[in-house]
């Protein structure tokens, strides 16, 4: 027996419109709220009021992250703004209720019931599977911003974890020369069993590359490791905030750099869609 039948999708962006679509090709009943200015795919999926989606449904879906502000609900296609108010509030509680980033919601005064609350921006599963759209369009910005093919070119990754992983392997795939820093020995292990060129994350070698995908969330792209950097390198910027560059030196010292967030659903909104359907399916198994 399915644990939830109805589900309720309310705001997010064209990530959730195909999470809703995948849901309801899957055979489950689906109503949409938040939409209305999204001119796609609203066609195939049936729309209501916030009060009847939520009232309908058994499992709430909220967008990632589920708010921008802390007082609205992050739903760019909406014609008004969802309110975090004490009746949005009332309508959740005793809904099992997903969503991406929950820890902004509990900063509010409202005493969300976290037992219902499930976050799947933090299952490891929708973490590693993000990372494949992730390095996808970073080599898209890289094949639209360097001038010559990827393949032949000398790439730097920064940073070994789940997206300097698969982007490393992608670019390898496409015939780059692939150099990959890390701080860990392990790492340094992996990368060079892995067959590519290893550097140390704390001390970039002043080799010129021609691209470069920072995957650290801190800033490694500091005025003092820019200089070292080729002026005509492309510099992509992979990480969230705090970011890996120091931008106001990047532009100073003429180097292309180009901060790079959200790229998931910007790329691939129905993979990122699906990855997000198929976390919410893992938690419904394991923690329902
Ligand atoms: P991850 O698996 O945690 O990997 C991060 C890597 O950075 C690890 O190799 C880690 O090394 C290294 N690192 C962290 N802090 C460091 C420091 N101070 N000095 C040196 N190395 C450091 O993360 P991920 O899943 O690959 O994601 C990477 C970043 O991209 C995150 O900021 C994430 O939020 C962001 N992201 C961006 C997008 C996008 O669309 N642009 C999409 C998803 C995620 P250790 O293992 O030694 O700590």
């Amino acid at each position: 027996m399915r644990k939830i039948e109805y589900f309720g999708i309310v705001g997010g962006d064209k990530r959730q419109l195909e999470t809703a679509l995948s849901i309801q090709k899957d055979g489950y009943n689906v109503n949409i709220c938040g939409f209305e200015n999204a001119n796609f795919k609203i066609k195939d999926l049936k729309q209501d009021t916030l009060n009847n989606v939520i009232s309908k449904s058994e499992g709430i879906i909220l967008p990632l992250p589920v708010t921008r502000n802390g007082t609205s609900l992050n739903a760019p296609f909406s014609n008004s703004e969802i309110l975090l108010n004490n009746e949005f509030f009332e309508l959740l509680k005793d809904k099992k209720v997903f969503c991406g980033m929950a820890e902004i919601l509990y900063k509010s005064d409202l005493p969300y019931n976290k037992n219902n609350i499930y976050d799947y921006f933090n299952r490891e599963e929708f973490t590693v599977e993000n990372a494949v759209p992730t390095a996808e369009g970073a080599i898209e910005i890289a094949m639209r911003e360097y001038s010559g093919t990827i393949n032949g070119s000398k790439c730097l990754v920064t940073g070994y974890g789940r997206i300097g992983k698969i982007l490393a392997k992608f670019l390898t795939g496409l015939g780059a020369d692939v150099t990959v820093s890390a701080r860990k020995k392990e790492d340094e292990a992996w990368i060079k069993l892995q067959g590519y060129h290893f550097a140390n994350t704390n001390n970039l070698p002043e080799i010129q590359f021609d691209i470069i995908f920072n995957t650290i969330p801190s800033t490694i792209f500091n005025a003092r490791t820019l200089a070292k950097t080729a002026a005509n390198a492309v510099l992509i910027d992979l990480a969230s905030a705090p970011y890996g560059v120091d931008y106001n030196a990047a532009k100073r010292l003429g180097i292309n750099a180009i901060k790079a967030p959200s790229l998931p659903g910007k790329v691939a909104p129905k993979t990122a869609g699906e990855i997000i359907k198929n976390t919410i399916y893992n938690i419904i198994e394991e923690e329902l």
